[in-house]
C-alpha cells in the first residue's frame, strides 16, 4: 500500500518538478523531471537534511525511499545486485569477484541500449562457476561459467558481458537464436570492447546472416552505421515483446533481411 499526493511544487529552470509524494513514514520525495525521465530527485527524511541525487546515483538513495522509487518511477531500475557462487569452484573466486564488478558496472549501460516501454530489468543476477565443458550459458538471471575456460582464457571478461546481455534481453517464446546471439555479440564487440570488425571477420563468399554470433554482429553493425542508429534498440523491443517475425527487418529499415545482407556483403567484397 502506498499513499501519494500529487501537488505542483516548484520549477527549476526549464525542468519541472511534477510530483510531491508523501510516504506513510513521513519521508518526502520530490521528482524533478526533464523530458520524460526523472532527472533529479530530492528525498527528505524527518529531522534530517534533504538528500539530492541524479539518475544512476542509486547508492545515494536513502534506504527508506528505495523501494518506493524503484516501484513508482522505474528510477534506479538499472541497479542490479550480483551474487557470486564459487561453491563448486573455489579457484574462480578472484576472477569471479572482478566479473561481479564488471557486471554491476555494465548492467545500467546494457539496460539503456536495450530499453523498451515498461521494461523492468532483473533486480539480481548470480554468477555460478563450475567445472564443465563449454564456455558459459545463461538461464533467466543465472549465469554459469566454466572454470576451465577462465583458467585458459583469463582475459575473456567480454564473455561475461555477452551473458549479461542475455539476462537483459529477457526474451521469451520462440526466437531465432542468430538474432539473440547477434545482438549480444554486436553489443559486446562493437560497444563494450570496441574491437569491432577486427575480431568479427566475414567471408563474403561463405557467410550467411544466420551464422550467428560475430558474423551477425558485423551485419547488425553495418545496418546501424548505414543510417539506422536505433536499429538495435528497436529490434530488441520487437524481440522482447514477442513481436519478432521475418518482416521485422523490413518494418525497421524498409528493406528485407536478404536485401540488407546483399548490400552488406557487397561492401565487404570491396574491402
Ligand atoms: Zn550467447
Amino acid at each position: 500500500m502506498r499513499t501519494v499526493y500529487f501537488l505542483p511544487v516548484f520549477f527549476i529552470l526549464s525542468s519541472a518538478a511534477f510530483c510531491f509524494g508523501e510516504l506513510p513514514d513521513g519521508v518526502k520525495i520530490v521528482i524533478i523531471q526533464e523530458g520524460k525521465q526523472p532527472a533529479k530527485i530530492a528525498v527528505e527524511l524527518p529531522n534530517k537534511p534533504a538528500v539530492n541525487f541524479a539518475e544512476g546515483e542509486w547508492d545515494k538513495v536513502p534506504a527508506e525511499a528505495k523501494a518506493y522509487l524503484a516501484e513508482m518511477f522505474r528510477f534506479g531500475r538499472t541497479d542490479v545486485e550480483v551474487k557470486l557462487d564459487c561453491s563448486e569452484s573455489p579457484d574462480s573466486k578472484e576472477w569471479g569477484e572482478n566479473a561481479v564488478k564488471v557486471v554491476k558496472e555494465q548492467f545500467p549501460k546494457l539496460v539503456k541500449i536495450l530499453d523498451s516501454e515498461g521494461f523492468q530489468p532483473a533486480k539480481s543476477i548470480t554468477l555460478h562457476f563450475k567445472k564443465m565443458d563449454g564456455v558459459a550459458y545463461t538461464a533467466g538471471t543465472e549465469i554459469t561459467i566454466s572454470e576451465d575456460w577462465i583458467k585458459k582464457h583469463p582475459e575473456d571478461i567480454g564473455m561475461v558481458v555477452h551473458e549479461t546481455i542475455h539476462v537483459v534481453q529477457a526474451y521469451r517464446g520462440r526466437m531465432p537464436s542468430w538474432v539473440t546471439e547477434g545482438i549480444a555479440d554486436y553489443i559486446r564487440f562493437y560497444i563494450y570492447e570496441e574491437t569491432g570488425d577486427r575480431v568479427c571477420p566475414v567471408n563474403p563468399d561463405r557467410a550467411k546472416y544466420t551464422d550467428s554470433y560475430r558474423t551477425t554482429a558485423a551485419f547488425f553493425n553495418w545496418i546501424v552505421l548505414d543510417g539506422r542508429k536505433d536499429f538495435i534498440t528497436k529490434l530488441n523491443e520487437r524481440c522482447r515483446n514477442r513481436q519478432y517475425s521475418d518482416t521485422v527487418f523490413f518494418d525497421l529499415t524498409g528493406k528485407s533481411v536478404d536485401e540488407l545482407w546483399n548490400e552488406f556483403i557487397e561492401t565487404r567484397r570491396k574491402k
